[in-house]
């Protein structure tokens, strides 16, 4: 108050949105928590929009949906069209959802080759006619070459409850579950990776920048039902994650997180091809922070994790797949036993190292 007067000071919000706000780390999640949730959070539904899970279960139903600005578009192991029929089928099948349809809009440059978006649209149809999951809906938009430097393709998607749901009926703290949850790791579960890490993300980077490693390099793009048919029909799977943006550190982040306990990873037992770790040495980016494409991270309960691991490893997608963690008592976060003996505190990454990742 100033002489009597109530002084009201507008502070204008001048902020600008950065990279690093979509890049799946610690930035995004405060766009999420500070600006879309006050605004969409609501009470119903099992799985919520504030659960922040790779799907929503509502009705029954399990829903997601995913934009896909990859740059560049075709890389070695897919592309564009690939990647977006996958990333929404591995989200639904993360929460123990099996895919059942599919809606994809794509905006396209003025300009873009009529060739190209054959080989996209080829591309996401062999997916589908692989996994039997159809596209039902669409929408087409066409803005100006200056507008718009490549195709942007989003992607929805729709799932029932998986069939061999039932095997899970516990969690190691003896706490029923309907859904595979962020929120339901407990102490003595057994983490699996269902195989090498950073495949996609050194693709990119490597392809957009030029960069001639040698190796196989090549993105892990796939579609993961037979990995989490396996995982379910022995059960025991208290959650599943793809570790896209922000990689296996992110994922592995949001469970400590979100079920309250710690996690202890055993470097070594990290499944990396050479060219990425040497890739990752290189450029100064650690492997662990980067995207994936096809793999599935798998919390199972202690009883039933060498079974899972022994099932995921005898399909086509998981056949490197390991046991590298375990929840344990008396930890918070994560925590990296390196090959040299030592102990890191595994942080959740800023955001993604590489932009336009997915
Ligand atoms: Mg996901």
């Amino acid at each position: 108050m100033v002489n009597g007067l109530c002084l009201v000071i507008i502070m204008e919000d001048d902020r600008k949105v950065s990279i690093e706000d979509g890049a799946g780390g610690e930035l995004m999640e405060q766009l999420i928590t500070n600006e879309i949730l006050p605004l969409f959070k609501t009470e119903e539904g099992e799985i919520r929009l504030d659960d922040l899970d790779d799907s929503a279960v509502f009705e029954e139903v399990v829903f997601t949906t995913d934009s896909h600005t990859v740059k560049p578009i075709f890389f070695s192991g897919g592309n564009i069209g690939s990647l977006s029929i996958c990333g929404t089928i591995n989200d639904i099948l993360a929460l123990g959802g099996l895919p059942v349809a599919i809606a994809s809009a794509l905006v396209l440059p003025e300009g873009f080759p009529y060739s190209q978006l054959k080989s996209i649209l080829e591309s996401a149809a062999e997916i589908c006619k692989e996994t039997g999951v159809p596209v039902i809906a669409g929408d087409t938009k066409v803005v100006g070459r200056d507008d718009l430097d490549e195709p942007i393709m989003t992607t929805s998607g729709i799932g029932r409850r998986h069939r061999l749901l039932d095997n899970n009926f516990e969690l190691a703290g003896g706490r029923k579950t309907r859904w595979l949850s962020d929120k339901n790791l407990n102490v003595g579960d057994k983490i699996i990776l269902s195989g090498t890490i950073g495949d996609h993300g050194m693709t990119i980077l490597s392809e957009r920048e030029g960069y001639g490693f040698e190796g196989d390099i090549k993105s892990d793009v796939s579609p993961l039902l037979d990995v989490m048919d396996a995982a379910l029909s022995v059960g025991g799977v208290a959650a599943a994650k793809d570790p896209t943006r922000g990689g296996l550190a992110n994922t592995l982040n949001e469970w400590a997180k979100k079920s309250e306990i710690g996690i202890e990873v055993d470097e070594s037992k990290i499944p990396i091809r050479s060219w990425v770790e040497s890739a990752g040495e290189l450029l100064g980016i650690d492997p662990l922070n980067i995207g994936n494409e096809g793999k599935m991270v798998i919390a199972v309960h202690p009883s039933r994790a060498d079974k899972v691991l022994g099932g995921v490893r005898e399909t086509e997608h998981g056949k490197h797949a390991e046991i590298i963690g375990e929840v344990v008592e008396d930890l918070t976060g994560v925590v990296l036993k390196t090959e040299v003996g030592g102990r890191r505190i595994l942080e959740t990454p800023i955001g993604d190292p590489v932009p336009r990742i997915c």
